[in-house]
């Protein structure tokens, strides 16, 4: 599933194809998204100039200008291509924006939980609404050492579910909660409110490191996540437990571990996290 550096990634390489660019023809071929696709929303986005990109969390904005746009996600398998207008189609391609300099833009999600929603002045304040309830992210100011470890220490949560946890920060998710509590030295089992000072905040200082590097690098591809072009991301290099059971930690070459929390894989090194 793409977590936040590797959606970061696809909207910086999607930026400087899309903004600027009208839209020739918006073509919706298969309705079958998270929420429904119409012909009747993708008839209002012709003649539409995308005025600019933004993201919040794991959504990327396509501002139309006049409260108008779109919401994306790319839900577990969605990825975008930007590519030729004669190009073939190919297998869950669901959305299609040709613009007026030749080129298109693709959706495509073999497994549909993504979302392409054109939202207007009607519907903006649902998708605002939606959006403000959000937590701050971990680059955000908001996001500060003293908040981190305020809720930390009410909370009985596994660290790893609570730094998960979307009501208190967005945008950590497996991969990345697992590498930064690696880097802090933390048991992803332990208690938030049992880990002390010192420990969450070399915490909230590694998860906006490994955030940050894996944004530089273009995210990880694991389960196929490739970029706007088909590039990989090289976090994958970085990885120092995540998919890594069995193998010898790279610092103390004791084995990687593998457990469930919450139904999702953790991977920690029994030596280096205590
Ligand atoms: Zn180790």
């Amino acid at each position: 599933m793409p977590e936040l550096p590797e959606v970061e990634t696809v909207f910086r390489a999607l930026q400087p194809h899309v903004e600027g660019q009208t839209i020739q023809k918006a073509l919706y071929r298969s309705p079958k998204l998270r929420h429904k696709l119409t012909t009747e929303d993708s008839d209002l986005l012709n003649n539409k100039t995308i005025q600019f990109l933004h993201r919040r969390a794991k959504y990327i904005l396509i501002e139309l200008g006049n409260h108008e746009g779109i919401l994306l996600h790319l839900g577990m398998t969605g990825s975008m291509r930007i590519e030729d207008h004669a190009a073939p189609f190919q297998k869950h391609d669901h959305t299609c924006l040709f613009f007026e300099n030749g080129k298109r833009m693709i959706f495509n999600d073999p497994r549909r939980f993504g979302i392409f929603k054109y939202w207007n002045k009607h519907t903006k304040t649902e998708v605002q609404k939606g959006l403000q309830k959000l937590a701050p992210e971990p680059f955000d100011d908001a996001f500060t050492i003293n908040s981190f470890i305020e809720k930390s220490k009410k909370s009985t949560k596994p660290i790893k579910n609570f730094i998960m946890d979307s009501r208190y920060v967005v945008g950590v998710g497996n991969i990345y909660a697992s590498e930064s509590l690696f880097r802090s030295g933390i048991r992803p089992t332990r208690k938030a409110n049992k880990c002390t000072r010192k420990s969450l905040t070399a915490l909230h200082g590694n998860m906006i490191e490994v955030l940050r590097e894996a944004i530089q690098l273009g995210g990880t591809s694991i389960s196929d996540f490739r970029t706007v072009d088909g590039s990989e991301g090289k976090f994958t290099q970085n990885l120092f437990v995540y998919g890594l059971e069995g193998e010898p930690c790279r610092k103390c070459e004791n084995l990687i571990k593998r457990i469930v929390q919450s139904g999702r894989s953790t991977f920690y090194c029994p030596n280096c996290q205590k």
